[in-house]
């Protein structure tokens, strides 16, 4: 039979969001219960250096997930292996459902469920996933070195992966549909610095082109958004 387990606060999601909330809800004597996920850790255990933790000029992001799990630990958090994959809001408590069996009862559910990568959502983009095209520079680039590599977007993931990957490709080259960035400046000012990225502003990626055999990326179809 399945096991049911009451809990005042039910978190879900191991990434820094819910770990705080396990800090937060343990010393508020809520007895939370956290359930990790599929990514025990979050996002940031697939990443290296993180620099904008404060007193941590420089940490590991795995490391700094280890010890904010023990942190969430040390203070009554209750940290479960498990995927929630049903959540039912209508009822009183509310009511989750884990991959394991266990149904989780509870006076008060946090979502801290994270985000995914934004894919543009082209039929060539896909067809390369995993063969070229990924949304993981510190996953996949090491598979690239030597290559030149095109990053697309604005935002600090963008510039973020554009600069980490400056440490395998000879050139990288950041495509955005306009003609400023939105991330952080200190992260611009990096970027339009370095000497192995090029930008290439008002540009939108169009196709995604490469062989069959052996599978993989050959280049970039890419348009002028304000000459077509
Ligand atoms: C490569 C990379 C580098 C980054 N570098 C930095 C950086 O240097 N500095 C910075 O500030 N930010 C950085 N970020 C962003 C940062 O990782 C995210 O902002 C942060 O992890 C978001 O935290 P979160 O807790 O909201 O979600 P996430 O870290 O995404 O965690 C989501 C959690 O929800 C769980 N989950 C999802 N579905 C379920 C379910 N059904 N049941 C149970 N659990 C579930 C997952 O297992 C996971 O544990 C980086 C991100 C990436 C990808």
């Amino acid at each position: 039979m399945a096991e049911t387990r009451h809990t005042k606060t039910l978190i879900i999601g191991s990434g820094p969001a819910g770990y705080t909330a396990g800090v937060y809800a343990a010393r508020a004597m809520l007895e939370p219960v956290l359930v990790q996920g599929i990514e025990p850790g979050g996002q940031l255990t697939t990443t290296t250096e993180v620099e904008n933790w404060p007193g941590d000029t420089e940490v590991q992001g795995p490391d700094l997930m280890v010890r904010m799990e023990a942190h969430a630990k040390a203070m009554g958090c209750d940290i479960v292996s498990d995927i929630i994959t049903h959540l039912d809001t209508e009822s009183r408590p509310f009511k989750a459902t884990g991959d394991s069996g266990t149904i989780y009862t509870a006076d008060s559910v946090i979502m801290a469920t994270g985000a995914r990568a934004k894919w543009l959502g082209i039929e060539s983009e896909e067809a390369f996933k995993g063969f070229g095209v990924s949304a993981c520079a510190t996953c996949d680039g090491f598979f690239y070195r030597g290559e030149e590599i095109v990053v697309i977007g604005g935002g600090n993931t963008a510039v973020e992966e554009a600069l980490f990957l400056t440490n395998f490709a000879s050139k990288v080259t950041l495509i955005h549909r306009r003609d400023e960035l939105r991330a952080e400046k200190i992260l611009e000012n990096r970027l339009l610095k370095h000497p192995k990225i090029e930008t290439l502003w008002f540009h939108e990626l169009q196709e995604v082109l490469g062989n069959d055999t052996p599978k993989g990326v050959t280049g970039v179809r890419v348009k002028n958004n304000q000459t077509g």
